[in-house]
């Protein structure tokens, strides 16, 4: 039983009200990765990194189940995102987006991660989360995540994914944007609508809905209540990853939720994806 993720792995720059780090490891892809690794393995981690990337970095990600060996390495620059949080944690702004070595990527899945059970389009361009799809041969369950910037440049490649998965991942006021509509509920219901079993929308501090297969089938979680948050970069990402490692041991839909919901809770007490690292304490 194996799960393959695919999308960004990289350098982030991040701002907070407190302090201010560069280099962390990034990325929807890792993020994912590592919360998945907590409950299942393998976690088959697919991408691309440049030159500068820190042999630490993959490292970490190696000695905690992560299979690397289908991140492929260009000599260009690494993906690197740069933003800042402001004193609501809930708002950032991003300053900069260093698209480098993901420009002209295209996803190529190793043998094994082919054959995986569950796969995640993680945040990437919708073409890359097509690519993905075509070469899930074995993949009973898949999962995409989205953002703002692909609603808005790729919305019709964004609709042919919507066609291929079972879950779409979406923050909430992404999925009002994309969905076309203020009303939250009927954000989620349009969206499944567009194809996809199941959608959760992320609500950041406040939790999340889960939207079921059944017209009626609706799920409300908390968020993990944390009295302090240091770093909220990849919570959606660490929130796929528990979810989806949920599902694939058989969790129902409920439960797989509040596995999400606790390797998000761990993603954000950290600076980058060290946080995630207490979940395996
Ligand atoms: P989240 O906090 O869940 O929105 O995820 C943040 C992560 O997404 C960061 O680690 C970034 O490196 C990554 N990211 C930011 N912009 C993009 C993008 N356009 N495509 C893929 N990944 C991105």
């Amino acid at each position: 039983m194996s799960v393959v993720i695919a999308g960004s792995v990289a350098l982030d720059n991040v701002k907070t009200p407190q302090d201010e780090q560069k280099n962390l490891l990034g990325g929807s892809a890792s993020y994912a990765a590592l919360a998945a690794s907590v409950f299942v393995k393998p976690v088959h981690l697919v991408g691309i990194i440049g030159h500068d990337f820190p042999p630490q970095h993959l490292e970490m990600l190696n000695s905690h189940g992560v299979d690397i060996s289908g991140l492929e390495r260009s000599s260009g620059a690494s993906f690197t995102w740069t933003g800042e949080y402001h004193e609501d944690m809930n708002n950032r702004t991003t300053h900069n987006v260093a698209v480098n070595v993901l420009e002209n990527w295209s996803v190529n899945l190793p043998a094994a991660a082919r054959r995986a059970k569950i796969a995640v389009a993680a945040n990437m361009h919708p073409e890359n989360q097509m690519q993905m799809l075509d070469q899930c041969e074995a993949a009973d369950f898949i999962a995409a995540d989205t953002m703002d910037l692909w609603i808005n440049i790729a919305n019709e490649r964004l609709h042919d994914v919507l066609k291929g998965i079972d879950l779409l991942v979406i923050n909430d006021g992404e999925a009002k944007e994309f969905a076309g509509t203020t009303n939250l509920v009927e954000a989620g219901r349009r969206l499944r609508d567009k194809g996809p079993k199941f959608v959760i929308v992320k609500r950041g501090e406040h939790g999340s809905y889960l939207f079921g297969d059944k017209k009626e089938h609706f799920f409300s979680c908390s968020a993990y209540p944390l009295h302090s948050v240091f770093d909220p970069t990849g919570a959606g990402d660490a929130f796929a990853g528990g979810f989806l490692a949920g599902h694939l041991r058989g969790d129902p839909p409920e439960l797989a939720l509040e596995r999400g919901i606790v390797a998000a809770g761990h993603a954000i007490t950290a600076w980058g994806a060290a946080g995630l690292l207490e979940a395996w304490r």
